[in-house]
């Protein structure tokens, strides 16, 4: 890595070392409101579908349970070691599929899925009997033979080859494993101990041939004992494994995640060390030939979402980066979240017995959601477009929604300047394009349109 290159950086982290919001949706689920339920869920459904019975879909299903628990997660899960317990869980899960069919019944309407995704949690959790039942239930709502993509989360200490080779039989196309890190030292300090050789089995070569162009690994930039050299050599192994995609988080903090505080504080990155560690593993990510995909995606050249990203045609939504363009994704199992074309957010409850409850009283189990006015839908737009393709093209944006870009944004444009001055954008009259030393600073750049956060926050930085 050049120095010069690590220095300027260095700076640009001091001077902007505040936590950025890592969007999965605008405007964050924080701001949604409880006062949405079962009511606006269903009349949000029949708005979408009578503008476009085939508007294409996506359904999402949450397992929440885990046999472990990993200090670093902030995931919604629970961890238990009941089976019974699990299966109780999937019975409700059966019946809110059921409910969701029962509305698509009444209004005589064929859902047009074209992925499904099975998060968590660990989904991998769920024995195969009790997958095929779920699976025969997902089949009353979706053609799996129509799917574009089917994928599901996998942890690597749960499953065989023999697993893997099971979910390919019963259409599942995209594996996405939990490496997080691959040093013996860091995996102790989270918890989590998986040698990389565990890995390197699953992905035998007919494993992979099962799954040809599915592989994903999910990383972590910032957990405890992690330094510049071990993040390098995990990413030197995760190339030498050549998976499909790779998502690189950063750990995420959480007042909400007790557990966290099981980790040694002391062994925990700054925010500054932390940011290093992205671009140390950003770095030999790049060299070693993948694509970067949005913020913190990487892709082979071959990946159909690295070839989307060339053609302008990829999209993203609160489940990632896609080749598709998917205005809405249902949202089954505790804390799912929907999005219901383009103004309805909504998020499924949290606690199994509040969710058991909304079912058994036909109802479905909305925990909050928010409806976007047009400022939200032109702001989202906006942090997509950068997040995505790290451009913008204001013209555009002003012919789609009718406004002034300067006008509008005049208050965003100070902040703008500072990015600019400090070469994170180049700005012009029409367009703002973030630098190839800016992308590291994207979210802020995308922070300055969200209209939640305080304009403070950013002139505090440029202080
Ligand atoms: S990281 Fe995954 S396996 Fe570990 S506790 Fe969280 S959801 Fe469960």
């Amino acid at each position: 890595m050049a120095a010069i290159v690590s220095e300027t950086y260095a700076r640009l982290i001091d001077k902007y070392d505040c936590d950025v919001v890592m969007y999965t949706a605008y405007p964050h689920h924080s701001h949604w409101s409880k006062e949405f339920g079962d009511k606006e869920f269903r009349t949000a459904l029949k708005n979408l579908f009578s503008c476009d019975k085939s508007s294409p879909l996506m359904l999402y299903l949450h397992i929440p349970h885990c046999e472990e628990l990993c200090w670093f997660c902030t995931c919604h899960m629970t961890v238990t070691h009941s089976y019974e317990k699990v299966k109780k869980y999937l019975s409700v899960l059966h019946r809110e599929v059921e409910l969701f069919r029962d509305f698509l019944d009444q209004h005589s309407l064929t859902p047009n899925f074209q992925e499904v995704h099975f998060g968590g949690g660990s989904p991998t959790y769920i024995c195969e009997d009790e997958f095929e039942q779920l699976m025969e239930r997902v089949r009353t709502i979706v053609d799996i033979d129509r799917l574009s993509e089917f994928s599901i989360e996998i942890d690597p200490r749960r499953v065989d080859k023999e697993r893997l080779k099971f979910y390919h039989e019963k259409g599942v196309n995209r594996i996405s494993l939990g490496v997080q890190d691959f040093d013996l030292d860091v995996q102790k300090a989270i918890n989590r101990v998986q040698p990389p050789e565990l890995i390197e089995n699953l992905l035998a070569p007919e494993i992979k041939k099962c799954f040809v162009n599915g592989i994903n690994f999910d990383i972590i930039c910032g957990l405890p004992r992690q330094t510049p050299t071990s993040i390098r050599e995990t990413i030197n192994k995760v190339v030498d494994m050549s998976p499909d995609r790779i998502c690189l988080n950063y750990l995420h903090l959480s007042k909400f995640a007790k557990h966290q505080k099981l980790m040694n504080r002391s062994e925990l990155p700054s925010m500054h060390e932390k940011k290093m560690l992205f671009y140390e593993a950003l770095d030999v990510l790049e060299r070693s030939g993948y694509v970067r995909i949005g913020y913190d995606h990487f892709a082979k050249p071959t990946d159909a979402v690295a070839k989307a990203l060339v053609e302008q045609k990829m999209h993203w939504n609160a489940l990632g980066y896609t080749s598709g363009k998917y205005a809405s994704v249902i949202g089954l199992g505790i804390s799912s979240y929907s999005t219901v074309g383009e103004n309805y957010y909504f998020q499924n409850c949290f606690d199994e017995p509040d969710y058991e409850k909304a079912i058994t009283k036909g109802h479905f189990p909305i925990y909050r959601g928010y409806k976007l006015d047009q400022d939200d839908i032109m702001r989202r737009d906006i942090i997509t477009r950068l997040r995505s393709y790290f451009y913008l093209d204001c013209r555009s944006i002003e012919e789609q929604y009718g406004i002034n870009f300067e006008k509008y944004f005049g208050e965003e444009k100070t902040i703008l300047c500072d990015f600019a001055q400090e070469n994170i954008i180049e700005l012009s009259n029409t367009t703002i394009v973030i630098t190839e030393s800016g992308k590291q600073f994207a979210n802020l750049v995308c922070e300055t349109f969200d209209r939640f956060v305080p304009r403070y926050k950013h002139l505090r930085s440029m202080a």
